[in-house]
C-alpha cells in the first residue's frame, strides 16, 4: 500500500515538473535575430527589379540603380560592405510573396506603401515620393486616364497603378504585363494605347524615346518605402533600416543619389 502511495506522488511531481520545464522553455525560446543570421551569413539578400531605370536594373551583369544604392549604404552598416549583397530579382506580383518564403530579407524595389500591403508586411519610413502617370505614344490624341475609357492599357500585375485606374475608369480594357520591358515592347506594336504605373518609372522611356510621351497629369501620392517582413525576428531588421533611412537624409546621402540617378 506504501509503495502504491509513492509511486503515485513520484508520478505526480514528474508530470508537474515535466510541465513546468516546458513552459519554461517556450517562454525562453526566441526566435533567432534576422540581423544576427545576416551577419552569420555574411551577406544581406535583397529583393530588387531588374528592369526599372533608374531604380534597379542590370549594366554589364551587374544590378545598378536608386534602390540597389540604398541596399549598398544599409549592407555597408551592418556588414561594414556595401557589396555583401545578393540580389534577388522581384516583380510587382512576386515581391511580397518572395518576402513572406523568406527567399530575401528585405524588398527595396520601388514599392509603394499602402494600406493592404501592410497587411501582410512591414514597411520602413518613406525614402521617396513618386506618383501614378500615363505613357502613351507621342502621336496619340490621348490627354488624359479619362481619354483610355474601352481602351487597352498596359499595367504591371500586382502594381498600384492597376488598382487605381481599374478603381478611376472601370471600363478601361486593362492588360497585366510582368515587366515593364513586356508593357513598352505592346506599347511599341500597337497592342495597348497606354501604360500607367509611376512617373518615375516610366519618364525614362520618354527620355530616352522620342516615339512616347508622358502626359503631365499624376493621379497619385506614391510613397516609396522597404519592405520587410511582419514576424518578431525582424524587428530588429525593420529598426536598423528605419535608422539607415535616417541617417541617409541627415548625410545628404538620399540627395546626392536623387541627383546621381536625376530623379530631381
Ligand atoms: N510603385 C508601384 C507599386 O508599388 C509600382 C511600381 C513597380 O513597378 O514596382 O505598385
Amino acid at each position: 500500500m506504501k509503495e502504491k502511495f509513492w509511486i503515485i506522488v513520484i508520478s505526480i511531481v514528474l508530470v508537474i515538473v515535466y510541465a513546468v520545464d516546458y513552459k519554461l522553455d517556450k517562454a525562453n525560446y526566441k526566435e533567432e535575430d534576422l540581423i544576427k543570421t545576416i551577419k552569420s551569413r555574411g551577406y544581406l539578400i535583397v529583393g530588387v527589379k531588374t528592369d526599372t531605370r533608374p531604380f534597379g536594373y542590370l549594366e554589364n551583369g551587374k544590378n545598378v540603380g536608386f534602390d540597389i544604392d540604398i541596399a549598398k549604404y544599409i549592407a555597408k552598416d551592418i556588414l561594414h560592405n556595401p557589396n555583401k549583397i545578393k540580389f534577388v530579382q522581384v516583380t510587382p506580383s512576386n515581391r511580397l510573396y518572395l518576402l513572406n518564403v523568406q527567399d530575401v530579407d528585405m524588398v527595396i524595389a520601388t514599392m509603394t506603401i499602402t494600406p493592404e500591403r501592410r497587411n501582410i508586411i512591414s514597411f520602413s519610413k518613406p525614402y521617396f515620393v513618386a506618383g501614378q502617370a500615363v505613357l502613351v505614344s507621342s502621336r496619340s490624341n490621348i490627354k488624359s486616364l479619362a481619354d483610355l475609357d474601352n481602351k487597352n492599357v498596359g499595367v504591371l500585375y500586382g502594381s498600384t497603378a492597376e488598382k487605381n485606374i481599374r478603381l478611376i475608369i472601370p471600363s478601361v480594357n486593362i492588360i497585366g504585363y510582368k515587366t515593364y520591358h513586356d508593357a513598352y515592347s505592346a506599347l511599341k506594336a500597337g497592342k495597348i494605347v497606354a501604360i500607367t504605373s509611376d512617373d518615375t518609372i516610366l519618364r525614362h522611356y520618354a527620355l530616352s524615346d522620342s516615339s512616347v510621351k508622358l502626359l503631365p497629369k499624376r493621379y497619385t501620392r506614391e510613397l516609396y518605402a522597404i519592405g520587410i517582413r511582419k514576424n518578431q525576428e525582424s524587428k530588429g531588421l525593420l529598426k536598423v533600416v528605419n535608422m539607415n533611412i535616417t541617417n541617409m537624409v541627415n548625410d545628404g546621402t538620399l540627395t546626392k543619389l536623387k541627383r546621381k540617378w536625376k530623379l530631381n
